[in-house]
């Protein structure tokens, strides 16, 4: 049991298809004790009973474009927990009308919203959690795409945001690391969630994805978790600022 007695806040549940679902079912079969958030009351409702269902009664508010939200957020969970061991940032956030067309379109404000909420609301949580990870010795992790490193077609706004996220998580590693925290990135491949749904041509993305990959596959919940659990354990002790792939290797691929 890699998580036995390891306490872990988990940000990003939607649904039953939502990554940070998949790497919460994993980390509770491998003993951790688990605490969620929400952005708003239509998500708390579904997050609740999922959270119920692995034991969980700390389910707190959070919208990570408010600070005082995040205060309070971190406020009450070191109110029952006053040490954790992980952190699980899964959360991104572009408006559909940056999703399409012309990456040359998006507008100030849509620019504004998506690096907000995908790439500094991870500064944000991780200035709050110091403290609370640094009793542990323990672990953050985020959830980012391909589209930071190359072009995808419609990803737009959102491979920026990834950019600045994927570099977040370096400049982050540097400054957490004297404190004994590390801070690491998932890069997973396409898959069917609430989020990805807004992504025009997604299926085509999907399809495109289980021929060009090395292992010829579509990238799963549990692959994703496998890897997750990993990079939240004491098994990547020595690993921090990375981005790992967990994408069937189609990251490798020229031609
Ligand atoms: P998801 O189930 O829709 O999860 C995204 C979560 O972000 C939702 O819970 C969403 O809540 C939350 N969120 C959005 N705005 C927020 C805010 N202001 N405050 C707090 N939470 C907010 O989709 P997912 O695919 O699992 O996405 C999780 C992460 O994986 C994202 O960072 C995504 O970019 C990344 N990722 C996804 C894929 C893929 O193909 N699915 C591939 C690589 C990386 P709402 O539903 O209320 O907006």
């Amino acid at each position: 049991m890699l998580m036995q007695g390891k306490r872990v806040l988990v940000c990003g549940v939607a649904n039953e298809r939502s990554i940070a679902w998949s790497i919460a079912q994993r980390l509770h079969s491998e003993g951790a004790e688990l605490a969620f958030s929400y952005p708003n009351e239509a998500i708390e409702k579904r997050v609740r009973p999922l959270a119920e269902s692995l034991d969980s009664a700390l389910v707190l508010g959070c919208d990570v474009t408010k600070d005082e939200e995040i205060d309070s957020m971190f406020a009450e969970l070191a109110a029952t927990w006053p040490e954790i061991d992980a952190v699980v940032h899964s959360i991104a956030f572009a408006q559909r009308e940056e999703l399409k067309g012309r990456f040359l379109e998006t507008s100030r404000q849509g620019f504004q919203l998506a690096l907000d909420i995908s790439a500094y609301s991870l500064v944000a949580m991780a200035r709050r959690a110091e403290a609370l990870l640094a009793a542990r010795r323990g672990a953050m992790l985020t959830l980012t795409y391909f589209g930071a490193e190359k072009v995808l077609p419609h990803y737009n706004v959102m491979g920026v945001a990834k950019a600045a996220l994927e570099s977040s998580v370096r400049y982050l590693a540097a400054d957490l690391g004297p404190n004994g925290v590390r801070i690491n990135a998932l890069s997973a491949g396409p898959m069917k969630t609430l989020s990805a749904a807004g992504i025009t041509g997604f299926k085509t993305m999907l399809h495109h994805h289980e021929e060009r990959a090395p292992l010829h596959r579509n990238t799963t919940g549990d692959d994703v978790a496998s890897t997750a659990l990993y990079l939240l354990s004491d098994l990547s002790a020595g690993v921090t600022g990375e981005v790992v792939h967990v994408d069937g290797g189609y990251n490798i691929i020229g031609m």
